[in-house]
């Protein structure tokens, strides 16, 4: 395939949430862009920096060193502006000022339906890159992100289950996930936790207790109950508060691990998957394809419009649940 005639200049971003994995897609984004000849600009924290004019040259050496690294070298923001149709307008117009030809994102999915409402107003090639911790999105198997985070709850439990077992104890630990269990689900799995609390089943208090004094009968010497931040029955303070009031003779204590969850530095998965999706993201665009999410879905990268995105649902791994249950005895 050959270029489309009028694109020479792509720009970048990283919008929403933060996690890492995201320098290693502005790595590929950028040496990607460079093989086809084209010219890259990166855009400072999202669509804030879109409205506020915040672009900067990206060159191959911006990249260089970048791929290990958390977080994002473009900073990120959410954006009440962009909100708003004169906000979106400013961005348009910056972007045009700019010269840019077509717009990757690094996003969430609030990020993509930020742009589908801008692609409505204004007439620009774009293709996003799912991010998200909660591997929620659908069109792809896996977000950038998730992985790194799964991996960095999986260590922390195993610390808080070797304090937990020196006392006895029983650890609450609250995982991000307002909306989704995924972490909460797989960390489970991974760390041997004795029961799971998320947002996509009801929980039930007095099953939580059942299992917890089964655990006890059977002399465990350390139990876990890991609770996702959005679950139904409240937080992992609330949940062991409810706990506590059925059976008190557990010696109980909550661990939050909110934003470490976010940090880091990425694994080798969220970097291959990064990496792919960069490559994958400017072909699209070279290639003429435009206003798609591109992910990976049975190991191979698929594109999906921003509109199947935004209006589907991705199922969510039930089966994983009767694993966790099952295993916890
Ligand atoms: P994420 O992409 O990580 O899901 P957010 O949900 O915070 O992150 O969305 C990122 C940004 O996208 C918001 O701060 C806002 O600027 C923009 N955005 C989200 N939804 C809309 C919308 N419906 N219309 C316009 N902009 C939106």
């Amino acid at each position: 395939m050959i270029a489309a005639p009028a694109m020479k200049k792509i720009a970048v971003m990283t919008t929403g949430g933060d996690c890492p994995g995201l320098n290693a897609g502005i790595r590929a984004v950028v040496r990607s862009a460079i093989h086809h000849g084209l010219e890259v600009t990166g855009i400072l924290r999202g669509y804030e920096g879109m409205i506020q004019n915040q672009f900067i040259p990206l060159p191959s050496h911006a990249v260089s060193n970048i791929i290990q690294r958390g977080g994002t070298i473009l900073k990120t923001a959410r954006s009440e502006q962009f909100k708003t149709v004169e906000g979106r307008a400013k961005a348009y117009e910056n972007l045009r000022t700019n010269g840019v030809d077509g717009l990757i994102l690094l996003g969430g999915d609030g990020s993509i339906r930020g742009i589908q409402q801008f692609l409505q107003e204004h007439d620009l090639p774009v293709v996003a890159i799912p991010k998200t911790i909660d591997n929620d999105i659908y069109g792809t198997d896996y977000a950038v992100g998730y992985d790194t985070a799964l991996n960095t709850v999986v260590q922390a439990i195993d610390k808080i289950r070797d304090t937990a077992d020196s006392h006895d104890r029983i650890f609450f630990v609250e995982v991000m996930g307002r909306d989704a269990g995924m972490i909460a689900v797989l960390s489970g799995i991974g760390s041997g936790a004795e029961a799971i609390a998320i947002p996509e089943t009801r929980t039930r208090i007095e099953q939580i207790v059942q299992v917890l004094q089964r655990g006890w009968h059977r002399k465990k010497t350390s139990m876990i109950v890991i609770v996702a931040e959005g679950d139904d029955a409240g937080g992992a303070y609330k949940i062991a508060d409810a706990v506590r009031q059925r059976f008190d003779s557990f010696d109980t204590r909550v661990s939050v691990l909110g934003h470490m969850q976010r940090g880091g530095s990425p694994t080798c998965f969220d970097r291959v998957l990064s990496s792919r999706l960069g490559v994958a993201a400017v072909d699209a665009l070279v290639q003429g394809r435009r206003d798609i999410m591109v992910g990976v879905i049975d190991n191979k990268i698929a594109e999906t419009p921003f509109e199947t995105v935004v209006a589907r649902r991705k199922e969510f791994p039930y089966d994983l649940m009767r694993v966790a249950e099952i295993l916890s005895l």
